[in-house]
This record gives C-alpha cells, structure tokens and sequence, in this order.
C-alpha cells in the first residue's frame, strides 16, 4: 500500500509539468495567495469578467497540492455552516435561503466551466446519500429532514429513502435507510485541480509554484524571493491559514484521511450496486464519506487523527496505521465483498474549520486584503462560489453574490494551546465511544455524550 505521496488521485493523474517559482520582486493588479480551489477560481472569474487584469497566483508547494487535490470528491451543495448562525446576519433566514440556492446552483457552474473548459474531471452528478447503520443514526436522519423541511426544503432537496428503496441503489450491510439529496457530484478532485490551473494559465493568470508567501500586509505578499505588489491580497490558504503570521488561531487545520481499495471485480460491483455514483455517507459522529471512482476503486474517508498540536500540518499526508485500518473496517462493515480487496493507497489533508463552523468571505475595499475559506469539509463546490463572490467583491460588484450571509461573517478565535488539541482530541473521543455505544444499542437515542460533544464544538446540525 502506497502511503502519502499527497493523493492517490495525483498518483493516478500524474502531477503536471511544475510552474516556475516567482523570478524576483513583481507588481500585479491581483494577488493570490494560495492555488487550490479557492484562489484558482477567483483567477477564473476575475480574468474572465475582466481579461486585462494582471493576476499573480502564488503557491507554496504546487497547484492543487493542499485539500483541493486530496479530497473525497463530493461537489456538495451542503451548506459550510450553521443557517441559525447565518440567519443572524441582516437578510435573515432569506439570505441562508440565498445561500443554500446559490451552493445547489455551483454543482451546474462547475460542470459548465469543465464542459467549456475541456475539463474531464469525471464528474457525474449522481447525487448523495446519507445512510444511517443504526437506529439513533436513523433516528438523526429522520430529525434532519424534519429540520429541513422546517426551513422550506422539498422531496426536490431531499427525501427519506427506506431500506427497499435504498437497496436499489446501493446494498450497504445493517443500513436502516438513508437521505438522499439529488445536489451532489462526484469528481476526481486533482483532474478539477490540474484542469482549472491550465484554464487560468491559459488565460494569462501568472502562477508562480514553489513559492511560499511569508507575510501579507496592505499592498505587500512577501516571499523568500521578493514582494508582490499589488491593489488587492486575497488569502485562499484555508487549511494552511495557521502558518501565516498573526492568523494562529483563524482557521483549526482539520485532518482528513482517506483510502482507497484496488478497481473491484464485475462481481463484487453487481454485489454492491451503486450504479448511480452517488457519494455516500453516514450519520455518524466521526463520520465516513466515501465515493465509487471511475475506475471502479471505492476511496472512502474519515477524521483519522483530528488534529496535530499548534496547528500542524503533515506536508506528505502520510496516515497512522491505526487510521489506515478504522477506515478499512468501516469499508468492510459496509460492504463485506470487499473483505479480501487490497487497499492500494491512503493519505491525508487538512481542511480549514472556522471556530463556530461557519465559512466566510471577506474583502475590505480600504486595505484590498481580503480571504475566503473555512469550509469545515464541504468546500469543493463552495470554494467556486466564493471564488465568483471574491471576483464581484474586487470589481467593486454589488451583486447577489455579495449579499449573501457568509460574505463578512467573523467567526472567534480558537483557544490557544494546549486547550486547542485537548478540545479537538476530548471532542473526538467523546464521538467514537458514542458511536460504539449507538452500534451496541438498539435504542433511536443519540448518545448523550455526542449531544455534548456537539454543544462544546459547536459543531451545527
Ligand atoms: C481528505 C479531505 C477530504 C475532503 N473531502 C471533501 C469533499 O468530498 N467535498 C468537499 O466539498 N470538501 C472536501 N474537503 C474540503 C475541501 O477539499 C477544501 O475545503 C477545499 O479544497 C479548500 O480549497 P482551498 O483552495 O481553499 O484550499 P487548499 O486546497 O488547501 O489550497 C490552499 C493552497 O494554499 C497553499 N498555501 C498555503 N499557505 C501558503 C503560503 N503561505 N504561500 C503560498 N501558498 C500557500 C497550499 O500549498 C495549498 O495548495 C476535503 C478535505 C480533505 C483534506
């Protein structure tokens, strides 16, 4: 089993001819800092809404090598927060409502620009489903349709599926039903990396690789190499926010790991179904996700090790065998065909979380530094957004994508250490032994520990 490497989806698109690394001091209209989703997106609409613009993307390792080349693949319209928390902002629940539209309508642009752009980043939008193994798990996902449909959601935003109906799709062992929502796609996440890096490139964005920003301040991002100086700074470091000076306790650097099996035998998939690629999830606390690939592999993923102390970050993504492991017997439990398929690959990625959960964009016209991120796991298709709201925000556009809730919602600070890694570690404990005590009762009640893990986190459902 290949272990790190970044990706197996790198591993398996093979990384493309590298960019050169900032030659020396430049000037730029617009400076990115950051060439994952986030900031490959802002060059996109930016450049696109006004071509003369000059673009400078800056990027530490290479383009796509943090989450937006490691992740699970799941183009989601789930929102990345809390709507009680957004609806405290001045448009209300009608601007979570915005919001919510807004991310069911990305799915679309995002499959556009890949058409118009030539992009085959196997994308299939097949939709998602959250499937519950127990009966507290089935009991959640009943209470979060009661929920949505409380806030105005229809059977055309999600729909309770019993186990029948849900064996048609997909046989998943000890399912009790599931929740389907038709607003998901599945991708090769480094294909929609690599894809969206040659369009911006194409379009004359400058991106510089192997080039670290050290400090941002007005006007100013410095590197080992010389500034870059430019009206507008925009942060699109999500997961990697912590390394930056000042930004400690801005967003906590999330782990994510993931594996992924061998391509399973005609026989197996026969077994299983899936002939419609959702992407596939639970109710658990310390969740999986996990998606049918287009070469017929099952990558599945989960928390792993939260969190390492002081905001660390594992360059490489190598995971712990322990992690390696959880995720395999969750892959087995679920799908017991794949009890002798060979794990060919796993690694890991951080992902930003903000500390009440909410994403956010940002852009103060006075100063011209601005960010987006904080996507707590769910930025795929929301880093598109963001990327279209930032654009509008440095043309100077009030448009609709301007108003919506995220766009300057402040999150807290995280506690300083040690408390940070005992909090994350206590909260990720708390979930596990619940989830055990859920699978080993056959009672609907979700375990009183989770209840409280999620009132500390303030983790929203
Ligand atoms: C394992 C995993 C699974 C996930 N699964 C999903 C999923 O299925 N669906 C979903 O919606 N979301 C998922 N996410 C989250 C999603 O991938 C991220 O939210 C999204 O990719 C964030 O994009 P970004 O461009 O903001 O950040 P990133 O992709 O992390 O990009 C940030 C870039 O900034 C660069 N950088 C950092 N610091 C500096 C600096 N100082 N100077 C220059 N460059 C710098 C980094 O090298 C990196 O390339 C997952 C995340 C992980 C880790």
């Amino acid at each position: 089993m290949r272990n790190g490497d970044v990706s197996f989806w790198w591993h398996a698109r093979g990384v493309p001819p590298r960019h050169q690394s900032l030659p020396e001091g430049t000037e730029a209209d617009v400076c990115i800092v950051g060439g994952g989703y986030t900031g490959l997106w802002t060059a996109y609409y930016l450049n696109r809404a006004q071509p003369g613009l000059r673009i400078v993307v800056l990027e530490a390792a290479f383009t796509g090598f943090g989450a937006s080349g490691r992740n699970g693949g799941w183009v989601t319209a789930a929102l990345p927060g809390s709507r009680a928390r957004y609806a405290k902002g001045p448009r209300g629940k009608a601007g979570v409502r915005a919001l919510e539209r807004a991310l069911r309508d990305t799915i679309d642009e995002v499959a556009r620009v890949c058409q118009a752009e030539g992009i085959d980043a196997d994308l299939v939008k097949g939709g998602t489903l959250s499937v519950a193994t127990s009966p507290a798990q089935d009991a959640r996902l009943r209470e979060q349709l009661e929920h949505d449909r409380a806030w105005g959601d229809g059977a055309d935003v999600s729909s309770y599926l019993d186990q029948a109906e849900l064996a048609s799709r997909m046989n998943v062992a000890a399912a009790q039903g599931a929740l389907f929502s038709p607003h998901c796609a599945r991708i090769q996440p480094a294909a929609l990396v690599a894809g969206l890096a040659e369009a911006v490139s194409r379009a004359g964005v400058d991106i510089y690789e192997a080039t670290p920003v050290t400090s941002i301040s007005p006007g100013v991002a410095s590197t080992p190499f010389g500034d870059v100086r430019a009206n507008y700074i925009l942060r699109c470091t999500e997961g990697f926010t912590a390394r930056l000076p000042g930004l400690r306790r801005t967003l906590l650097p999330m782990n994510s790991a993931m594996i992924v099996t061998e391509p399973l035998s005609d026989q197996a998939w026969a077994e299983i179904g899936w002939d419609g690629y959702e992407t596939l999830g639970d109710q658990a606390h310390a969740y999986m996700y996990a998606q049918r690939t287009a070469d017929g592999r099952i990558a599945i993923g989960g928390r792993g090790v939260p969190y390492r102390y002081a905001s660390g970050v594992d360059d490489r993504g190598v995971v712990t065998a322990a992690t390696v492991s959880q995720l395999a017997d969750i892959l087995r439990r679920m799908f017991p065909v794949t009890q002798s398929a060979k794990i060919d690959h796993a690694w890991c990625g951080v992902l930003g979380v903000p500390r009440d959960w909410c994403a956010a964009v940002h852009l103060n016209r006075n100063s011209g530094l601005g960010w987006a991120g904080g996507y707590t796991g769910q930025g795929v298709a929301a880093a598109n957004l963001a990327g279209r709201t930032l654009a509008d925000l440095v043309r100077g556009e009030c448009s609709e994508l301007t108003q919506l809730p995220w766009v300057g919602h402040r999150s807290p600070r995280w506690e300083p250490e040690p408390l940070r890694w005992t909090g994350v570690h206590g909260l990720y404990a708390m979930y596990r032994t619940a989830d055990r005590m859920e699978s080993r009762d056959a009672g609907p009640r979700t375990s009183p520990l989770a209840r409280l893990g999620d009132l500390i986190s303030g983790i929203p459902h």
